[in-house]
């Protein structure tokens, strides 16, 4: 399907053309039950094996609110600085789609549970932009269609398609913003800024892991332009279910250049969805979109209202985690490091795993170097992110433990770190099974620095007329002798202290 789109530059777009854009991000919660009945959310079962009689919407089934759902939905709320509704209800959204027994997707309509909130996001030159937030409310997940048999895996050209209702009742929250004004050409920054800062907001809360890559965060990009300077929005398109942040960006960056062009030649934007394909950056149509009386919303009956007392959205308020960005200028202060760096701390995932192995006894400087430099190095050779590499916090602090306690030196340190990653055990063991101490046993030292001088005495002769910096060739066959294992500043000490030179 090569079909080519009319762009302008994103500059001439810009220079035209105001962007007002809508985020529409869903959740899915890490509840272990679904939302609606007491079905397991585990990932990777048999497909249709986690289904029940309310979830496969067979006659005569009720659903039961699940109760985590809706707290974690008020948590969410409440971190967004939204009001919490004292009474709300649940709404059938009536369609059919083979990927939903029931034919109505159970939601929220005119009454979400948290409204009206606002979510700040730091952009890369350090400026804060905030985030009007219209609602979030909660709904459940559909199951999952496999097309087979076509070359593209979509419905069009398909032979048949499989379907697995596992997801179908998993917890959602949706998120949905006010339109965000005035970013300018600064918008596609700002909707990527924002799912990221939304995630990092999710995870901290642990009411989702919200792994886009697999699908537990997509966003919905609405965007739409306007003549500069004009107050009325344009029409907006809806590029559905873009799942990273790069691509929440590029999405939103390619729609402006579109839009653009479609405006700038005379033609008029119709309000439809969108696909986003990675290869090339594009969109393509979807389906003309559907107005929200075409859905037939109604309140759900077969559920009580949801009404949570004040006294329990007090206490959640009061057990909700410092936000993240302000959390992450705290711990910028403490490590002393760049607004940069702390980007690309963020951006590595690493900012947990760092403050664990602080909190294990690491000092911060050590902390970061690991997991920035050697970890992510590993996790990025084996695709996995840094909480799934097989080393813990503690165990990394024990490393920089032993490096500063002068049992390792930085090269052994890389060592025990890959045979911790291999599975070889502990640091202690991986030290013990590899004999990767330092040696500091001055007996095995002195003979290793009397071998060295021996076998070079052209070199000796020459520092022993002054010449101090010829050490490091003695040096070099006393870490060559204990196979990297001695601690070389002590060596270069043995090694001046014998030939009766000071270093200065
Ligand atoms: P729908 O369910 O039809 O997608 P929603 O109200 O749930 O509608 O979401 C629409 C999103 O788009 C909201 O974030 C809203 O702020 C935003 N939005 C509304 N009108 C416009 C517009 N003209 N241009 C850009 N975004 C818009
Ligand atoms: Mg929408
Ligand atoms: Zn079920």
């Amino acid at each position: 399907m090569t079909t080519t789109t009319d762009l302008v530059s994103y500059e001439d777009a810009l220079a035209s053309y105001d962007p007002v854009m809508g985020l529409e991000v869903h959740v899915e919660l890490g509840t272990r039950t679904k939302m609606f009945c007491g079905c397991s959310t585990e990932l990777g079962a048999e497909p249709n094996s986690q289904t029940c009689p309310t979830c496969l919407g067979m006659p005569g089934s009720l659903p039961v609110v699940n109760a985590t759902g809706v707290e974690s939905a008020i948590k969410i709320g409440l971190a967004l600085h939204c009001e919490i509704a004292e009474w709300c209800r649940f709404a059938r959204k009536n369609y059919f789609y083979p990927d939903m027994p029931k034919n109505f997707q159970t939601s929220q309509y005119d009454e979400p549970i948290a409204f009206n909130g606002y979510l700040d996001v730091q952009l890369e030159d350090g400026e804060v932009f905030r985030v009007e937030i219209e609602r979030a409310h909660m709904e459940e997940d559909t199951g999952k269609s496999t097309h087979v048999g076509g070359a593209t895996g979509r419905i069009h050209g398909a032979l048949h398609s499989l379907l697995d209702y596992n997801r179908a009742g998993i917890p959602l929250i949706e998120i949905v913003t006010k339109p965000i004004e005035g970013a300018g050409e600064r918008a596609p920054e700002v909707a990527r800024a924002y799912v990221a800062e939304l995630r990092e907001l999710i995870k901290a809360l642990g009411v989702s892991e919200a792994r886009m890559e697999m699908g537990q965060m997509r966003c919905d990009v609405n965007l739409s332009l306007m003549p500069k300077g004009a107050e009325k929005f344009g029409t907006r398109s809806e590029t559905k279910n873009v799942n990273s942040l790069r691509s929440v960006e590029r999405a939103a960056r390619f729609e402006i250049q579109r839009h653009a062009a479609v405006l700038s030649s005379g033609g008029t934007i119709i309000q439809e969805t969108r696909h986003f394909h990675e290869d090339t950056g594009s969109t393509t149509s979807g389906r003309v979109k559907e107005e929200a009386e075409d859905y037939r919303y109604f309140p759900e009956p077969d559920l009580v209202p949801v009404a949570p007392s004040r006294e329990w959205v007090e206490e959640l308020r009061a057990g909700l985690p410092e936000q993240p960005l302000a959390r992450r200028n705290r711990l910028r202060e403490e490590w002393g490091v760049s607004a940069h760096d702390m980007q690309s701390i963020l951006n590595a995932g690493a900012i947990d795993t760092i403050v664990a192995t602080i909190e294990a006894g690491a000092d911060a400087a050590s902390a970061r170097k690991w997991w920035m430099g050697e970890l992510a190095r590993s996790a990025n050779e084996s695709g996995k992110s840094l909480e799934d590499l097989s080393i813990t916090p503690a165990q990394v602090a024990r490393v920089t433990e032993l490096v500063s306690s002068g049992d390792l030196n930085d090269k052994l340190a890389r060592q025990v770190i890959e045979g911790v990653l291999a599975g070889e055990g502990t640091p202690d063991e991986v030290v013990e099974k590899r004999g990767l101490k330092v040696v500091s046993d001055e007996g095995a030292l002195t003979a290793a620095v009397d071998e060295a001088i021996a076998g070079n005495p052209g070199v000796a002769e020459k520092i022993r007329g002054g010449k101090v910096a010829a050490a490091g060739a003695l040096v070099g066959a006393v870490m060559k002798a204990t196979r990297g294992q001695a601690d070389a500043a002590r060596v270069k000490e043995l090694i001046l202290e014998k030939l009766g030179v000071s270093e200065g």
